[in-house]
């Protein structure tokens, strides 16, 4: 008598995926999400290496996708910071030890001269930053 199954009265207790619209931050059930990838060289997807240079747009309408979509249109793609992408994500994947070149390039997928070009565009970028902030 103790185990009544009866769902009488009973909310549904099962969560229903959502999504959040990347435009207006709306929140919505995922099956009416509207999404696709646009080109984006600072995009090194964690989990999906395929999507590399690729960002996944979601949003809550087909009007709001295309005004991110648009968004994306101007922003140049610049390999060495696909690289570097690349780089980051591998040198943060837990790996506490120092990578030689070799490992890192096993590791991404890049050449040795793509390596040092995504290094020296990311020191370039934090030397730039530094020198705009105060
Ligand atoms: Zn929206």
């Amino acid at each position: 008598m103790w185990k009544r199954k009866s769902r009488k009265g009973r909310r549904t207790t099962k969560p229903v995926p959502v999504e959040l619209c990347d435009l207006c931050a709306k929140v919505f059930p995922e099956n009416e999400s509207v999404s696709g990838y646009v080109p984006d060289s600072s995009a090194a997807d964690p989990t999906h290496p395929w999507a590399d240079g690729l960002r996944l747009i979601t949003a809550c309408c087909d009007d709001h996708f295309d005004v991110v979509k648009a968004g994306y249109a101007h922003r140049p793609f610049v390999e060495e910071e696909l690289w570097a992408a690349k780089l980051t994500r591998t040198l943060t994947a837990a790996c506490p030890q120092a990578l030689s070149m070799e490992q890192l390039g096993c590791r991404t997928g890049l050449q040795e001269p793509q390596i040092r070009a995504a290094i020296a565009w990311h020191n370039e970028r934090m030397r730039d930053q530094q020198r705009t902030d105060p």
